[in-house]
């Protein structure tokens, strides 16, 4: 069997050279899913993971637009549709310079696993541009929409490919897309989620993935500590984009003590950990001014340390009990799981995607560190995304406790999900990642089966 998957990897390497992070992500995948393959020889005989490596569609394209002095920019587009056996294409858009089709790849591959666990049928994807909004003037930035969308708009529907943000692309984004496709299509469609809560827009979408994450944490307490809340309980937190933000307020309102946000400028650290007013001036300069995080380190007389990861900081400054990461994929390597397991955490929930390393996550998992896995404890975003699709789908509305209620119980479900199949598979209920791969496999291959061989 080790020999399959090996030779399945081999081939990965082969026909995707130099794509990294999607090499990482499928190894992670593979290894995980082990038991399930060896356990059901059809899956093999099927040639399902052979055909789920493959991205059922790439859409690559030019995007060119113009600034605000006249000159003509040039920008690559993509749209990875990975696999939409479960239902439409579902997954975000990313406008980042280090965006590439590997990162696309491995975030769109995954998705598929991710919202598989949600039991919302939604298939996998991922799109985005090497684009950097930071710097850009607004009329530039919906410039940038606008052309992005005269592309996109031909490969996506309401039943087809939904997109939504995610870094760099956040409500005011989607507006401009939104807006550009429905001049195009002459209909008003739940074609992309994340949308202003007047125009079809769900409620507690923006603080889903933080909330839905936090929420997992507990279970995780609850299961694996004999502890209902975070009280007394010390979180080191890395990012303050939209992950971070809601993650930071939850961690807090469910008392537990938040001590660092970061961005890619440094960290802040918070020794009374946070509170209203720290969390306001966060939100205001991140998400409303998309400044940088050192201003609020500066209002509050914060110590800002330029160039150093959060769990630099964190460590450094005392005891620490979870790392939370919310920034980016592998922002915790090898050094840093060193630091943060002397420093005392013995839980980490990803809220980033993929944001631990491998060494990290072995580093943390022989010394008993478990894992909430990306692929479950930040699939809250999408989630109510999912339920955005179905408000629109219905033109209805649901209130925020509604959503927040349904997103607390998707939440608790996919926790359970992942312990039952790590239990079941490999004995050890505290293999979150290998659960969570699993849980999402085998639900897509079940029904990449029974829909026959494409
Ligand atoms: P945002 O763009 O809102 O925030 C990203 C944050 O990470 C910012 O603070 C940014 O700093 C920081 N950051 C980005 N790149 C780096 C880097 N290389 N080094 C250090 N810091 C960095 O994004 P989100 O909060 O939406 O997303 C964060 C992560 O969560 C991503 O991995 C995303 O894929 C994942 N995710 C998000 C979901 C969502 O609903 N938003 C859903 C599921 C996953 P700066 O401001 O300086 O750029």
């Amino acid at each position: 069997m080790e020999e399959y998957l090996e030779q399945l990897m081999e081939k990965v390497v082969e026909k995707n050279p130099g794509e990294k992070e999607f090499h990482q992500a499928v190894r992670e995948v593979l290894e995980s899913i082990e038991p399930v393959i060896k356990k059901n020889p059809r899956y093999q005989k099927e040639k399902i993971l052979e055909r789920i490596v493959e991205p059922e569609r790439v859409i690559m394209f030019r995007v060119t637009w113009e600034d605000d002095n006249g000159e003509i920019h040039v920008n690559r587009g993509y749209r990875v549709e990975f696999n939409g056996a479960i239902g439409p294409y579902k997954g975000g858009l990313r406008f980042h310079p280090t965006v590439n089709l590997s990162i696309l790849k491995f975030l769109g591959f995954e998705q598929i696993f991710k919202n598989a666990l949600t039991g919302i049928p939604m298939g996998g994807a991922k799109g985005g541009s090497d684009f950097d909004p930071h710097g850009k003037s607004e009329s530039e930035i919906r410039r940038f929409c606008e052309s992005f969308m005269m592309e996109l708009f031909r490969h996506i529907g309401p039943n087809t490919d939904v997109p939504a943000g995610d870094i760099g692309v956040g409500t005011r984004e989607i507006g401009y897309l939104f807006g550009t496709y429905r001049k195009l299509v002459n209909r008003w469609e739940g074609v992309l989620t994340g949308k202003g809560i007047n125009w079809g827009g769900s409620h507690i979408r923006p603080e889903a993935t933080g909330y839905g994450a936090t929420y997992y944490l507990i279970e995780m307490l609850k299961k694996f500590h004999n502890k209902k809340d975070l009280n007394g309980l010390k979180v080191a937190i890395s990012g303050s984009g939209n992950v971070a933000q809601f993650a930071s307020k939850k961690v807090t309102e469910l008392g537990g003590k938040v001590v660092t946000l970061s961005d890619s400028k440094g960290t802040m650290y918070l020794p009374d950990g946070l509170n209203d007013e720290i969390w306001n001036a966060v939100y205001e300069i991140k998400a409303l001014r998309r400044g940088r995080l050192k201003e609020v380190a500066d209002k509050f007389d914060l110590d800002f340390y330029e160039n150093k990861k959060a769990w630099e900081i964190a460590s450094k400054e005392g005891d620490v009990d979870i790392a939370f990461p919310c920034a980016t994929q592998n922002e915790i390597e090898l050094r840093d799981a060193k630091m943060l397991l002397d420093a005392g955490v013995t839980l980490v929930v990803e809220g980033a995607n993929m944001p631990t390393t491998p060494d990290a996550i072995e580093h943390f998992m022989e010394n008993d560190v478990i894992i909430g896995p990306a692929k479950a404890a930040n699939a809250g975003g999408v989630a109510v995304s999912g339920l955005e699709m179905s408000q629109n789908a219905q033109f209805t509305y649901w209130s925020p406790e509604e959503v927040d209620r349904k997103l607390h119980s998707i939440m608790v479900n996919i926790f359970n999900t992942c312990v039952t199949y790590a239990e079941k598979y490999t004995d050890d209920s505290k293999n979150l990642i290998a659960g969570a791969n699993m849980g999402g496999f085998v639900k897509v291959a079940d029904a990449m089966i029974e829909q026959g061989i494409y």
